[in-house]
Formats: C-alpha cells, structure tokens, sequence
C-alpha cells in the first residue's frame, strides 16, 4: 500500500521525555511502512549548529540515520526554530535537505510543502527577525562562536520569542490568506501543506475558481501528529 507521512512542529528536545517516547514510537511503528517521511520544519526546539555533538541531539540523529538505513526515504525542511540545519546535519541522519518552498508531486497531485512561518505575514516582527536570522551574514557570525555560546543565546532567544507569542494577537499568528494564495498560484498547485501554526487542520479554499486544500499539520506535544497520504487521499491523525 502507497504510504507518505508527513509531520512537523514536533519541537524535540532531549529534557523532554514524553516527547522523546513520541517520536521513538513513531519512527519504529509508522515511519518504517512509509514509502517516504517528510519533517516540515521545527523537528527541534532548537537546532544551534550542525556541529552540536551533545548526547543528547546525537541520539535524535541515530534515529534518523536509523530510519533512512531502512531504505525509507527522509527529507527535513527547516522551521523557523532549526533555521540553521545545513549539509553536516544532512549528512549526519542521512537525509535529503528542502528548501522551503519545494513542490512534490503526492500520489499525481502537485503539492506545495512550506514550513508556514513565511505565510504569516501579519507578524510584522516575526518576519523582520526572520530577514535577519536567515541572512549569510548573521549565520556565519552566530556560527562562529563557541557551541556553548550558541547554546545560551539560543536559550535567550527562546524566551524573547515566547513572549512575543504570548503578547501577539492571536490571529496574526495565523496564516495571511493572501499569501497562501499568492504562493499556491506562484507555484501552480491546488494543494498546500505546511506547518508553524499548531492548527491541524484540513481547509477548502478556490483559487483560481478551481477546489484547492490547504492541509495545515499539528504540533507535538502529549500526543503526536502525523498526516498519512496515499493515492485516495490525505488523512490528519493523532497517536
Ligand atoms: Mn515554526
């Protein structure tokens, strides 16, 4: 049976335990039957370095390299909190890197696959301090300080953006309809799947006087969240 999984948002952190037993149960249980798995963004909290060989991110990685030796294919896009994965993490879990946006064709169905950060565009802020968290300029120079560093000012600016999460009206921290549009029809698809917003779900919209989705993915927290596709279709489940 055609089996695509796709999940997002699982925001992986290794004092986190319950979490930790999530996404084992699901790379041994589902991900092994999929003809591909793709992670769409934020599958860590933080991800401060290619280079970052704690014990603890190590054993994520053994996970991935784990799978992808099964023989099922893994691409990992990048979410606006592991914004600095580059070709030694790739190299490392043995996976396939996406740019963000990538289109795929699912089952004969051409589907446009983002993180969903860069549709928020209401979030004035959160746009402003993506521009400059993802130039060269600001890479290369957080780079090049000492891991230990990286990690204390990863830890800073986790609880400045907490804030802002809870200070920020709840509907700009959703997707801007335009800009769903605007990329849909940019890239020729009346399909969309994305993450970052923690509100699975399945919507109906038109473009172009023609039935589009747009399939948003959850986030992990006491439960997983995982979109199973096949050649009928595509379901949101909870495990
Ligand atoms: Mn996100």
């Amino acid at each position: 049976m055609p089996l695509t999984l796709f999940i997002s948002d699982l925001h992986l952190d290794s004092n986190l335990p319950e979490l930790k037993d999530l996404f084992l149960r699901f790379m041994h249980e589902q991900a092994p039957l999929a003809d591909a798995v793709y992670i769409l963004g934020d599958l860590f909290e933080a991800w401060v370095g290619d280079d970052d060989d704690r014990q603890g991110t190590q054993f994520f990685i053994d996970e991935l390299r784990g799978l992808s030796e099964q023989g099922i294919p893994l691409f990992v896009m990048s979410g606006n909190r592991d914004f600095l994965f580059a070709d030694g993490f790739a190299k490392r879990c043995n996976c396939a890197l996406l740019p963000d946006p990538t289109v795929i064709n699912l089952y004969g169905t051409p589907t446009l696959l983002m993180h969903g950060d860069s549709l928020c565009t209401d979030d004035v802020k959160h746009q402003e301090s993506r521009k400059l968290l993802r130039s060269a300029d600001w890479k290369s120079r957080f780079l090049s300080q000492p891991l230990s560093e990286r990690i204390k000012q990863a830890k800073e600016y986790r609880s400045m953006s907490r804030k802002h999460i809870k200070d920020a009206p709840d509907a700009i921290m959703d997707v801007n309809q335009e800009a769903v549009i605007s990329a849909m029809q940019k890239h020729g698809v009346l399909q969309l799947i994305h993450g970052h917003t923690h509100r699975p779900a399945i919507h109906s919209l038109e473009i172009d006087g023609k039935a589009a989705k747009r399939i948003v993915l959850g986030d992990w927290n006491t439960h997983g969240s995982v979109l199973r596709c096949d050649d009928t279709g595509c379901q949101l489940t909870r495990f």
